[in-house]
């Protein structure tokens, strides 16, 4: 009820909900309150939750932000994540709003309405994740669930002041996530304190059978990890990270982050990685190409909404993705053919490949001598809604120090490093290696 109550208080600025679950939240509410057996051994027991919408809930609306599925009121199965928290008695209260498909950087390209930050409604929450980043900020929900195929947990996350982890690919079932890139897609949990995402990620981490691509790696406790012991952890902060298109304020952070850590017996050192000024374009061929064929599933026929207006079948595809998808993921669908296209699949897609290899190869060599990388998050704090709306290559720029992570297939983590003149919070990014979430959660308790 306590979470009801908020939301009826701020949602109305905040817009981070699209679909609420009242009935079902406060009826599980009320059996939990008579439950004896499970209070001690349920680790989520009670919790209210948000979970971002492009995770299927069985039952409840599930839209990824788009108008083609404003009327999928009634999904078959629950994403394995889902059933993970269930099982831990964690209350579902709702779906969060997003960007179409997490098709973006502020959430402006939802196909409902924009999600404002709690900071400054008149400034964007981040995105694609804006609505899971926003309701954890307005203190809406404890924790919530986002995706995170390019940054889209970790910049909301930023621009929320709240902390945001994309863990390794593989780490987390993508089952019942629907799929934009699958192959940088990851789910991760958004919350108050590293405590309470150490907490979550255990949870929802694990084998399972139904994702091929979720990996057969032990799911150590990361809360243990949480010593505040980073004696001799060997940092590397990478140049590019902190050059051109970076505001002063947000290097200004970093630097204040980095005598934090010295004072606490970590060092730190300058590196490169050479790569990175390629990978917003490598991205965008990839995201886009694996997008491209991902979408083609939305034809009108099996789920979402049927334009009215074809007569025949060709119309009927055509006509109800161009009424249902809007600008952007047209964009990238266009984008992501043309790059597949077999005259031009040599020169795009495969040398995007060619050059995510350099990218990922990159960070190995670093992580042959530090443990964690850490950098700012974005290269400014939020900004203003409909500032970026008419240029989508700025509003790409948002994501140039999360993508490469993604390309690479690593943890990382954006935790809260102070504020901007204007009072806009500022995130801090921890990378680690693949599968050392702990060795982040612990840099990252260690700071905050
Ligand atoms: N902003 C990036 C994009 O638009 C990343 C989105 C995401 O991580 N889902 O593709």
């Amino acid at each position: 009820n306590t979470s009801y109550d908020r939301i009826e208080e701020v949602d109305d600025q905040v817009k981070a909900f699209l679909t609420l679950d009242k009935e079902n939240a406060l009826e599980q509410a009320n059996e939990l309150d008579n439950d004896t057996t499970d209070r001690q051994t349920s680790r989520l027991f009670g919790m209210p939750i948000g979970i971002k919408d492009n995770i299927v809930t069985m039952g409840l609306r599930t839209t990824c932000g788009s108008q083609f599925l404003r009327n999928f009121d009634d999904p078959l199965y629950n994403a394995t994540v889902m059933n993970k928290l269930n099982a831990q008695k964690a209350v579902t209260i709702g779906k969060l709003n997003m960007d179409e498909f997490a098709m973006g950087s502020s959430n402006e390209n939802s196909g409902f309405y924009p999600t404002r930050n709690p900071w400054n409604t008149d400034y964007v929450p981040g995105g694609s994740s804006g609505g899971s980043a926003a309701s954890v900020a307005a203190g809406e929900v404890l924790f919530s669930l986002g995706s995170d195929t390019g940054g889209s947990i970790r910049e909301p996350a930023a621009f929320c002041g709240v902390v945001g982890m994309k863990p390794t690919y593989g780490r987390v079932s993508r089952f019942g996530l629907v799929a934009f890139a699958s192959s940088l897609d990851q789910i991760g949990p958004i919350t108050r304190t590293v405590e309470d995402n150490a907490r979550v990620l255990e949870v929802i981490s694990g084998l399972d059978e139904n994702d091929s691509t979720s990996a057969d790696v032990e799911v150590p406790a990361f809360t243990e990890s949480l010593t505040n012991d980073v004696k001799g952890l060997k940092i590397a902060v990478p140049k590019e990270y902190l050059g051109e298109g970076v505001s002063e304020e947000v290097k200004a952070s970093i630097q204040q982050v980095l005598k934090v850590y010295e004072s606490l017996g970590a060092t730190w050192e300058e590196v490169s990685l050479p790569h990175s000024k390629y990978a917003i374009s490598t991205y965008y061929i990839i995201a886009s190409s694996e997008a491209s064929a991902n979408l083609a599933r939305f034809d009108g026929v099996r789920y979402g909404v049927r334009s009215e207006n074809a007569t025949n079948m060709m119309d009927m595809f055509k006509l109800s993705r161009s009424e249902g998808f809007g600008d952007e993921v047209k964009r990238r669908i266009m984008l992501g053919t043309f790059a597949l296209s077999s005259g031009y699949y040599d020169a795009y897609y495969k040398k995007a490949q060619k050059a995510r290899t350099l990218i990922k190869n990159d960070f190995e060599a670093i992580f042959n001598d530090y443990d964690i990388v850490i950098g700012p998050t974005a290269p400014t704090p939020a900004f203003k809604i409909g500032e970026k709306t008419d240029d989508p290559l700025t509003m790409y720029a948002s994501d140039i120090i999360t993508i490469p992570v993604n390309l690479a297939g690593l943890p990382g983590i954006s935790v809260p490093c102070g504020f901007s003149e204007e009072g806009l919070p500022f995130g801090l990014q921890i990378i680690g290696k693949h599968f050392d979430e702990g060795t982040i959660y612990r840099a990252a308790h260690a700071y905050e």
